[in-house]
């Protein structure tokens, strides 16, 4: 069983989604692609991450094949650009992911990163798509402590999560963004949670990973999904990947193993703008 997290709301969705960006880009990997994702789905990770931008559109059209008999079974969540993000074309974004994606309704949309577009207009956007029954909840991506303020102000009390790039190298938001979204009950969502495959294998991972006898990206994943209020969304476009991934939300870390995380990969002393991939 996968713990969930619970959204603004009280919609409950997995504390392990997946990702899928680079997937559905080469003909060769997609039947494995389409596999992998349906066997998470199978597994409990079933919040499906995805973006307009990701292979222009290749990627969501690759994730509406997957899902078809799944659909029901996911909670399905994609990102309109920033360009796009103007009241109207918020709209018209959506239509265009909702046809790749071979569906009537995100349960998620975020906006990927901020742009020009005022937040008012890109909520406006997102709230006529939730009155059309076309998006369930609406959130942001990318956006720091500072942004996540004016966002508030600008009427984005409505706000479901925001995703951000955290994994144990990367640990800046720590210092005030987590603790402002958690004081705002807003869970956060964690992108690229192994560094897109660089995390160190070796140092306090890889030991406390022969301790548990899993693997040392595993003991990142637990790491990521040990904070209540957090979503890790790792991508695997393999098998073998999903099945490890899956187990890492059944690992329980001890004192001892955060204590070693923590001398390996300081937590921040002081505020860092946040970082994006
Ligand atoms: P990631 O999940 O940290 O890493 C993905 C890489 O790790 C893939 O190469 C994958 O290989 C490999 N992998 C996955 N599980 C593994 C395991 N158990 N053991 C060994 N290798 C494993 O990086 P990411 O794709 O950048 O981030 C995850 C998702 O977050 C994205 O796919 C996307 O949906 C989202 N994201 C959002 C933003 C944003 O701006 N909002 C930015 C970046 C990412 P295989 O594919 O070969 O299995």
């Amino acid at each position: 069983m996968i713990k969930t997290v619970t959204l603004p709301g009280g919609q409950q969705v997995p504390a392990l989604g997946q990702g899928t960006w680079f997937m559905g880009e080469q003909a060769p990997r997609r039947a494995q692609e389409i596999e992998a994702l349906r066997l998470g789905i199978d597994l409990g990770a079933s919040l499906i991450d995805t973006a307009e931008m990701y292979g222009d559109g290749r990627t969501e059209s690759m994730v509406g094949e997957a899902l078809v008999g799944y659909r029901d079974k996911a909670f399905l969540v994609s990102k309109v650009y920033p360009h796009n993000a103007s009241r109207r074309g918020v709209v018209e974004a959506c239509e265009r992911s909702l046809k790749r994606l071979r569906t009537d309704r995100l349960d998620l949309y975020l906006l990927h990163w901020r742009g020009s577009h005022p937040f008012e207009d890109t909520i406006a956007g997102f709230e006529a798509l939730q009155a059309a029954g076309k998006i369930r909840h609406w959130g942001v991506s990318n956006l720091d402590t500072d942004d996540m303020e004016e966002l508030l102000d600008a009427g984005g009390g409505a706000c479901a999560v925001n995703q951000i790039l955290y994994n144990p190298g990367r640990r800046g938001p720590e210092f005030d963004l987590i603790p402002f979204l958690e004081e705002q009950g807003i869970p956060v969502m964690a992108y690229s949670p192994i560094e897109q495959g660089r995390l160190p294998r070796g140092g306090a991972l890889g030991s406390i990973a022969r301790k548990h006898g899993v693997d040392p990206f595993q003991v990142a994943l637990a790491w990521v999904m040990r904070r209540p209020d957090m979503i890790a969304i790792p991508k695997a476009g393999k098998a073998e990947h999903v099945r490890a991934n899956v187990a890492a939300a059944a690992l329980v870390l001890d004192a001892e193993d955060l204590a070693a995380i923590d001398a390996e990969f300081r937590p921040p002393a002081r505020k860092r703008s946040l970082e994006m991939l």
